[in-house]
């Protein structure tokens, strides 16, 4: 069974004008459609699949500050606000819950490393507790072993991934804004070097304003544009497991496996970090930037196969915007999942939680992350084509910022006073420095 997702109905006429048009209706896309549309703007979001069916319904749903690079920290300690204030200004529900964040470890390094991010986030105001060996055997006790010590983030949350973008693409359409799936933006065209529409595969949209949140496959689009956006993407394999009668946390983190608790009451099984590189002609012409990346975190990667080749979503080809293009051949990127990594998944979730066995498997699922070569997203206005701000390379953390990321977009796009400091984000920081420091967790 594939990743659960709510289906939503589409509006049935392209606009033919539109303030700005969203190109990918992932987290990213819907809250900087509804940003937009809160401040009566008209937006069309072009999904060239469904609303959420890529990333942002295959992920944890985690929404954390806890860890979080101090670029990120801000914009993911004003999206949990968002993502709270989201549900009392619509009356929908995406799940969110600040059910604290739970991290257990038995590593000595580990522990040190948290403790000192935990003095930097105190000095900013943010909530997190370190756990005593004892303190961590009480959090844990669900496993039934002893841990050196740990760390609980009370303020932090959970949304449901199979839900909120859905959730969010509803609100944008009572807000007047058009929402249009199986419709995959092919291309730019351009006025005076500005952009002046998009160029769909039912139709133009004149507009002075695109936003491209097109999630794994922006580096792709962006280089039909002669942009150059460096981008990767590694394939993560996990699974879930039906509801129970035993209590479990409502996260639980250590380096072996982590568990998260589903809006159906079952949980999601997952190795962190964990993931294949699967090579394809975009990989090799990004690799060297990508190098501090793949050094830091090699010990959980390991080489895929010819998946992302299948995929299309990282060629280097270029395409017509008069005929079908890789994107409507691929409505939605859905990777295969690792076989060897879920059941390494589930042997070490029994042996951590016991009481899992009583839970039958439901699905296992796998996903590509898209990556920037630091780590921190790329949000900015493209210099290249005035009229186009990019928004992609979330690095596996877009889920959970998603209202802050999507509110900081509306902004750049509307002029408004930055909900967040932009310069970090911007991606001419690809440009200016090969190797940027990469983000630590
Ligand atoms: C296994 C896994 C676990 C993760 N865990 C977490 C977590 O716990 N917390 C967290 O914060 N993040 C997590 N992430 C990362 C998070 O899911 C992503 O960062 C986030 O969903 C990115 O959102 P997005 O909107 O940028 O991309 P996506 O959700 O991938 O959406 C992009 C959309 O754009 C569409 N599109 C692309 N090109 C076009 C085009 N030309 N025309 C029309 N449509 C187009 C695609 O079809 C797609 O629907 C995880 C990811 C995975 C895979």
């Amino acid at each position: 069974m594939p990743a659960p997702l709510t289906p939503i109905e589409s509006t049935p006429e392209l606009p033919d004008r539109a303030d700005v048009v969203v190109i990918g209706g992932g987290i990213i896309g819907v809250f900087t459609a509804y940003y937009l549309a809160r401040r009566g703007m008209q937006v069309a979001l072009i999904e060239k699949g469904r609303i959420g069916a890529e990333q942002s319904s295959r992920n944890w749903g985690w929404c954390r500050q806890q860890n979080r690079d101090a670029r990120e920290l801000p914009m993911a300690t004003l999206a949990l606000d968002l993502w709270e204030r989201f549900a009392a200004e619509t009356d929908e529900d995406t799940g969110f819950r600040r059910c604290g964040l739970l991290y257990l470890s038995n590593d000595d390094a580990e522990l040190a490393g948290w403790s000192r991010w935990g003095e930097f986030a105190r000095g900013v105001g943010v909530k997190t507790q370190m756990l005593s060996a004892a303190a961590a055997a009480e959090h844990g006790r669900v496993t039934g072993k002893p841990w050196k010590g740990g760390v609980f983030s009370p303020s932090d949350g959970t949304a449901d991934p199979s839900r909120a973008a859905s959730a969010v693409a509803r609100a944008v359409m009572r807000l007047g804004g058009s929402v249009h799936q199986g419709c995959a933006a092919r291309g730019i065209e351009t006025e005076g070097g500005r952009l002046s529409a998009v160029v769909t595969e039912r139709g133009t949209i004149r507009s002075r304003a695109a936003v491209l949140a097109g999630g794994a496959w922006a580096s792709s689009f962006c280089s039909q544009q002669g942009i150059r956006f460096p981008q990767a993407t590694i394939r993560q394999t996990v699974m879930a497991v039906a509801p129970g009668a035993v209590e479990l946390p409502s996260t639980l983190h250590t380096a072996g496996i982590s568990l998260t608790r589903r809006g159906d009451g079952g949980y999601l099984l997952a190795i962190s970090g964990r993931a294949r590189v699967d090579p394809t002609p975009q990989f090799l012409r990004f690799s060297p930037q990508f190098l501090p990346m793949f050094l830091r975190r090699w010990r959980s990667l390991s080489p895929g196969g010819l998946e992302g080749l299948r995929s299309g979503h990282e060629s280097l080809a270029r395409w017509r915007l008069d005929q079908p293009t890789p994107m409507e051949r691929m409505r939605i990127l859905d990777p295969k999942v690792d076989a060897a990594t879920v059941r390494l998944t589930h042997r070490r979730a029994l042996e951590l939680v016991p009481a899992l066995k009583e839970r039958a498997v439901t699905a296992a699922w796998a996903g590509y992350i898209d990556s920037t070569p630091d780590g921190v997203p790329g949000i900015g206005e493209t210099a290249a084509l005035p009229g186009l701000v990019l928004a992609a390379g979330f690095s596996g953390h877009g889920f959970g910022i998603g209202p802050g990321a999507g509110h900081l977009i509306a902004d750049i796009v509307s002029g408004a006073t930055p909900i967040v400091d932009p310069r970090p984000y911007h991606p001419d920081r690809f440009h200016t420095s090969a190797w940027g420091k990469v983000a630590e967790f």
